[in-house]
């Protein structure tokens, strides 16, 4: 009896699995949704928006398969939950904040596809990212997993991912709405933030998500806002997510990130993740509880269900031959990885022209740092992925300096001095390895290395998921190994792999070089030798400001909640939660900066190429709506190379206060010696616009506005003006 209801079920799973077959192109996805869910017993509801560790749950007898869905801020991370199939090996691409430095939305377009690929590839539905929460403070934990500080620039790199992933027919769940820029106790974090700085700065990225890109996915984050946690905040989740912005998608919680079952269950989120045993915040019994008392109507629970399904069913996730092996294409991929790294990391000193450095010009080079021979690819946590063969800076520089390279494992003073050059790997995730810290024992291998992961040493150096950064300034012991260097040998040139800025004063003046490798990736640490060596003229630009020390920077004093703090706490449901007021509110990193009229060491979307490049023929022009900006970019030095254009537009006076200038376009191009091109940049009227406080809406108050065109925020080459 029992094995032909099992064959009965499977037959019409896979009938039903070829009539959805192709799934986006139908008009009648929305009536095929509501027929399903219309068959659906309340039970099989129920399951659905709980999950299923990492899957959404299936409904076999209506031919639902499971959908899977795992992380990827660098690249595929299946991880070992029970329901997925264990620690797999696959391509790990330079983290997003790296992309982001590329300035190059055909970039972004390309990485996510080959990450979409391998989704493909592993029957994995459902993309967990990209993350586009806005680099506020330095030392957060996930910088590396999100794009910058800068909205217009996360805006315009998330809408080309998400179409790109789209595209292969995986879905997106664009994280963490929002508000979430640090990580220590984020489940206790109360963002005390302005609405303007909402709308200006944290949510623009996710709007473009959803109306230009077309997510059908989007993750709450685990914060409080404003005393609410995002989970549960109807304000975020209906009035402004569904209502305003049009969202139709569904809206998957943060891994355990509920806590009221009756207002979680009416905020908007349609799934609980992950479900299982591990939360039951919108857990069946709760809910039929819930339903019987009359907190939550069926009507609401079907609603979710619905956008589940009508989601899968726009791409086509219940098609039976979804999976597609052949799309593992990973030395294709690694190839991706690799230009990505070479276009984006950023090198920010070059003394004395002492860069690049040919391999024939040198009788020998030094590599050493405690990054040198194990290369952080990634940061910690969520957004990590293992490699195969991950290629290290030392791998690297020898395979271009050959012979002439030396690995020093320790400092040595005659060898040290001796070298032409040193190249001194420093930073954080000293020692990374395998980076799943949810389950120690899958294997004896993965819980050997789980156990240093979670070691006192490993926090210490730690960058990543639930773990800001402890200091600003480089590890002690990396400090003492920089000045032995530099005391011996002026040639030294620092590459740093971390996700936000360090402190560099105290040695800046003393080294030849910097160049920032973000986490580059398998093969990132390739481009990063190409870069040294001169076979590829860097072109990334820093997606974020550097500042000289911490306590210039804006949110400085408040960012994360302190392990210990004496501030007092507040309830909110079962929770304790303390306040991190966002007291700069619009104004930090570089249109802080600009405010007070102070020097950052590095301003945001700073990059120094091999060449130069001349920017003339500017020309600003009124076209009805629109204004339109025209210049021509010259490449006048010596080698091909490509230049990011950057165009900024400031609202000379206004009745609230503005920053002096704010992104507003960006052309990233490539120029051979001598080459010109002209760079056609459209602005519409949302360029001149600010979110009014009062008013509560986008105003753009009549008046001059500057536009300002440069090679960085603080290299600006052009000067017009226009009117609105
Ligand atoms: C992270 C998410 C991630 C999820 C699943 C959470 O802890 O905050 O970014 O998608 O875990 O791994």
């Amino acid at each position: 009896m029992f094995r032909v209801r099992f064959v009965c079920a499977w037959s019409l799973f896979f009938m039903c699995a070829s009539m959805f077959g192709g799934g986006n192109d139908s008009n009648d996805v929305d009536a095929k949704a509501k027929e399903l869910v219309s068959k659906m017993t309340l039970d099989e509801k129920l399951a659905m928006i709980h999950g299923c560790g990492c899957n959404i749950a299936p409904v076999k007898r209506l031919g639902i398969p499971p959908v899977n869905m795992s992380d990827a801020s660098m690249g595929i991370r299946v991880t070992p939950w029970p329901s997925c199939k264990g620690l797999e090996l696959s391509t790990a691409f330079p983290a997003l904040i790296l992309l982001s430095a590329t300035w190059d939305p055909q970039m972004v377009a390309e990485y996510a596809r080959a990450v979409a690929e391998e989704f493909r590839a592993r029957n994995m539905h459902i993309l967990l990212g990209p993350g586009v929460n806005i680099y506020r403070f330095p030392l957060c934990g996930r910088n590396y997993e999100y794009m910058g500080e800068d909205p217009f620039l996360t805006s315009s790199m998330v809408v080309p991912y998400i179409k790109s992933v789209k595209g292969v027919g995986v879905l997106t769940v664009v994280k963490h709405f929002v508000a979430n820029n640090s990580e220590n106790r984020r489940q206790k974090s109360n963002t005390v933030v302005s609405e303007r700085a909402l709308r200006e700065i944290y949510f623009p990225a996710f709007k473009a998500a959803v109306q230009k890109g077309g997510t059908l996915g989007l993750m709450n984050a685990y914060n409080l806002v404003n005393g609410t946690y995002c989970g549960e905040s109807k304000w975020l989740l209906k009035d402004v997510l569904r209502d305003e912005w049009g969202f139709e998608g569904m809206v998957v919680s943060d891994w355990s990130s509920l806590w009221n079952s009756a207002l979680a269950a009416n905020s908007g989120v349609d799934i609980e993740m992950p479900g299982e045993n591990q939360c039951k915040v919108l857990g069946p019994d709760v809910m039929k509880r819930l339903l019987a008392e009359g907190k939550v109507t069926e009507k609401e629970i079907d609603a979710k269900v619905l956008k589940l399904v009508r989601s899968c069913l726009k791409l086509g996730l219940y098609d039976s031959n979804w999976k597609k092996p052949e799309l593992n294409k990973r030395e294709e991929h690694a190839m991706v990885a690799l230009k990505t790294a070479r276009e984006g990391m950023t090198r920010l000193k070059n003394a004395d022209g002492f860069l690049p450095l040919a391999p024939e010009k040198v009788k020998r080079v030094v590599v050493i740092g405690q990054n040198a021979k194990k290369t952080p690819t990634t940061g910690a946590g969520s957004g990590g992925v293992k490699p195969e063969n991950p290629i290290s800076l030392w791998d690297a520089v020898k395979s271009i300096y050959g012979d002439k390279a030396e690995l020093l494992d320790e400092f040595d003073a005659e060898k040290v001095k001796s070298a032409d050059a040193v190249f001194a790997c420093l930073g954080f995730n000293v020692g990374m390895k395998i980076r799943d810290y949810r389950k120690k024992e899958e294997d004896d291998s993965i819980g050997a290395e789980q156990a240093a992961f979670n070691s006192r040493e490993w926090e210490r150096v730690k960058e990543g998921e639930g773990c800001d950064r402890k200091g600003y300034g480089l590890l002690p012991e990396q400090l003492e190994l920089l000045n032995s260097c530099v005391a011996v040998n002026p040639n030294v040139v620092v590459l740093i792999t971390s996700g936000g800025g360090v402190e560099m004063t105290p040695w800046l003046d003393k080294v030849k070089g910097v160049l920032w490798m973000y986490y580059p990736g398998q093969n990132g640490c390739q481009a990063a030798a190409e870069i040294l060596s001169g076979k590829v003229n860097p072109s990334g630009k820093l997606p974020f400001t550097i500042d000289k020390r911490l306590e210039d920077n804006a949110a400085y004093g408040n960012f994360n909640l302190q392990w210990v703090d004496p501030r007092p706490k507040k309830k909110a449901g079962v929770r304790e939660y303390q306040d991190v007021e966002y007291k700069e509110g619009i104004f930090f990193g570089y249109r802080y900066y600009d405010k007070i009229g102070k020097e950052p060491l590095f301003p945001f979307g700073f990059g120094l190429s091999y060449t130069t490049f001349e920017y003339s023929n500017l020309k600003v022009e009124k076209d009805g709506e629109v204004v339109k900006v025209s210049f021509t970019i010259k490449n006048t030095g010596k080698r091909d190379g490509a230049e990011t254009a950057q165009i900024y537009v400031g609202d000379v006076k206004c009745s609230v206060p503005r920053p002096p200038k704010e992104l507003k376009g960006f052309k990233k191009l490539f120029l051979k010696v001598g080459e010109f091109k002209k760079v056609d940049v459209v602005l519409d009227k949302s360029a001149f616009a600010f979110w009014h406080p009062e008013k509560k809406k986008w105003v753009v108050e009549p008046g001059d506005f500057d536009i300002l065109v440069g090679s960085s925020s603080r290299d600006i080459r052009l000067k017009g003006k226009t009117t609105k």
